[in-house]
């Protein structure tokens, strides 16, 4: 799609994956590693991106500033695993077979899978616009993902992890557990399929989207002023929803990219000013734990077991 992108992936399977492959007995992966490789390149191309944008307005702009920023450690681990290691893996390469799959299979039983510029004939030709309504359906499907977390308490109990985060920064976009992270996966995958992102665009789209939730949690006093903010998610608007008081249930703002859903089902808050971040009912593992202690204590709080006993307060991990 972005050649440079191609050759940067070209050269990484060839002087890396490849003799690893071999040397492991496993070059029957060849093809995935390209994919692997392919979509690995974007996900360091994003936190690069991110990085550079997000760090300067975080310093420039702080909303909070911590003598000892210790939390934002896992945060930092958490980005690196889903954009760059893992998980381009399973969402990328899983993704895309998953839609050859399923479109070969289809296709056998003679029905065409639908793609939206076969629904609206309008669209042909004008590839801006379908990928805005892509955009645009996606947004509100994971308006309803999220809402749905608050809700359930199960789901809940993975999503706290995301809320637990005292020290909210652009890296806390990608802290998530990782059976949210599959849930979040399924859901984002079969809305894609049934409404037919061509798989190339799917990189893309994520690219951009990502960049804008990352964005969303940076420690920035910055608002998009009274237009903007009802148009795009800003910091502020997501950090009303990541307060102390507002964690669980009383949540608001639960839109990534627009607030539209919100302001529609009315649970859009554009007063809050900038919310001291947290959730009160989540144990200390969660808030500042490291990554295998975050996924254990979501998992036990999940399975409906209480926290182990011990020390109520630590900050190291
Ligand atoms: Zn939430
Ligand atoms: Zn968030």
């Amino acid at each position: 799609m972005i050649p440079a992108f191609d050759a940067a992936a070209g050269w990484l399977q060839e002087t890396v994956l490849l003799p690893l492959l071999y040397w492991l007995g496993m070059i029957e992966w060849e093809d995935i590693s390209f994919g692997w490789a392919l979509f690995a390149i974007y996900g360091l191309v994003q936190v690069i991106v991110t990085f550079a944008v997000c760090m300067p307005l975080e310093r420039l702009r702080p909303v909070e500033r911590w003598p000892d920023a210790g939390a934002v450690w896992v945060d930092i681990l958490y980005t690196l695993i889903a954009r760059v290691g893992l998980l381009p893996l399973v969402t990328f390469v899983l993704f895309y077979k998953l839609q050859v799959l399923l479109n070969g299979f289809l296709t056998d039983q003679g029905w065409v899978p639908p793609t939206l510029e076969r629904l609206i004939p309008g669209l042909l030709g004008s590839p801006v616009l379908t990928f805005c309504l892509y955009v645009i359906i996606l947004d509100f499907c994971d308006y309803w993902r999220h809402r749905l977390s608050h809700i359930f308490n199960w789901w809940y109990a993975l999503h706290a992890l995301h809320h637990a985060q005292r020290q909210m920064t652009f890296w806390s976009d990608d802290r998530n557990h990782l059976l949210d992270d599959i849930v979040g996966f399924i859901w984002f995958t079969a809305i894609a399929l049934l409404i037919g992102i061509p798989p190339m665009q799917f990189p893309l789209l994520v690219l951009v989207l990502r960049f804008l939730e990352s964005l969303s949690h940076a420690n920035a006093r910055l608002s998009f002023g009274w237009l903007g903010e009802r148009l795009l998610i800003s910091p502020r608007f997501h950090r009303a929803h990541h307060g102390v008081t507002a964690a669980g249930l009383n949540s608001v703002n639960y839109g990534a990219i627009l607030p539209w859903w919100d302001m529609l089902f009315r649970t859009a808050d554009f007063s809050a000013d900038f919310a001291a971040t947290g959730d009160p009912t989540a144990e200390e593992t969660l808030a500042t734990g490291g990554y295998l202690a975050q996924q254990w204590a979501g998992l036990r709080r999940m399975l409906g077991y209480p926290p182990p006993r011990g020390p109520s307060r630590s900050t190291t991990g």
